[in-house]
């Protein structure tokens, strides 16, 4: 399947900081936007290839042994400072209004085990800097918030945030819990991070080595290891556009939108996704044919294969 057949004319919107950092808390480490850092807002669906290949290498450096983790920590604070957080606190629950009700229903996700959770636990996860009245007071906040004006006298997570609230506001017709997780004061646990990286990378080489592989108890692991995938779906409309129906993808999170990204391009082959031999990084080939990332890589083997034709060696 082609990204354009389904993608072809829709559009998302994400934002960022440019610097992120790990802090660590009473709930384990997680990353947050650093003191200072700057938001801004994008469209992931303007780049969906870029944006998929570089999560799998950020995943290709966190499948890597443990001795390897503060490369792991340096790629995916790297990626978090291009692309922001993963929006987790809005692809677990079952609906992004998950904010209106005390409980939040969790499908079945490689994170939070519990199918259900009470809100204020919930929202602990990912304001754990937040003081437990700004928690419960989120009915007026929410108020306040959608009434489109800064907070004054007693802060909604950090106040005071004019860059943060105007990228907030640009992204209106988001879901609140969605724009709320661009706020500085969000943190996502590394742990689940990292995990959700290693996942997309691990569904990648599983449907790499699939077919490259001869040994059938292999092939079968592989095929396991592919039907673990899936589940979080984005949901989407059909809207009666100009001159014809088209549809419209909800993502409430870069997370869903990767996902789904990286599922369709797994299954276009018109532009494969690869592992170039020569650097090892993951890149979606323009042309089918194509074996290298770039012709950097191309050229490096070539001087060393002639090298080693010279020499004698294999
Ligand atoms: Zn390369």
């Amino acid at each position: 399947m082609r990204l354009q057949d389904l993608f072809g004319g829709a559009s998302g919107g994400w934002a960022g900081y440019d610097e992120y950092i790990i802090v660590e808390d009473s709930g384990g480490r997680c990353v947050t936007p650093a003191a200072g850092a700057k938001i801004s807002g994008y469209d992931p669906l303007q780049t969906p290839a870029e944006i998929v290949v570089e999560a799998l290498n950020v995943g290709l450096i966190c499948v890597k042994p443990a001795r390897s983790q503060a490369l792991a920590e340096r790629a995916i604070l790297g990626f978090c400072a291009k692309r922001g957080l993963l929006g987790f606190m809005c692809a677990l629950p079952a609906t992004p209004d998950f904010w209106e009700h005390d409980v939040v229903y969790l499908p079945k996700n490689p994170v939070v085990k519990t199918g259900s959770m009470p809100l204020k636990d919930y929202e602990k996860i990912f304001f754990p800097q937040a003081k437990e009245d700004m928690l419960a007071g989120r009915g007026k906040a929410l108020a306040r918030f959608l009434g489109g004006l800064v907070p004054e006298g007693e802060p909604l997570i950090g106040a005071g945030e004019r860059d943060t609230y105007k990228t907030m506001l640009k992204f209106s017709d988001l879901p609140f819990a969605q724009r709320l997780g661009f706020k500085r004061g969000y943190a996502e646990p590394y742990e689940w991070l990292r995990g959700q990286f290693r996942d997309w990378a691990s569904m990648f080489l599983s449907a790499a080595m699939y077919y490259e592989e001869t040994d059938e108890t292999m092939r079968e692991l592989h095929r396991r290891a592919i039907q673990a995938f899936g589940g979080v779906a984005p949901h989407y409309r059909v809207v009666l556009g100009d001159g014809a129906p088209s549809l419209k993808w909800d993502f409430h999170s870069l997370l869903q939108t990767i996902q789904l990204l990286l599922s369709v391009m797994l299954s276009d082959a018109g532009r494969p996704l690869r592992i170039c031999p020569e650097c090892g990084r993951a890149f979606c080939a323009a042309d089918p044919r194509a074996a290298f990332c770039s012709k950097d890589c191309k050229n490096r083997c070539n001087v060393r294969k002639s090298r080693q034709n010279k020499n004698g060696t294999p």
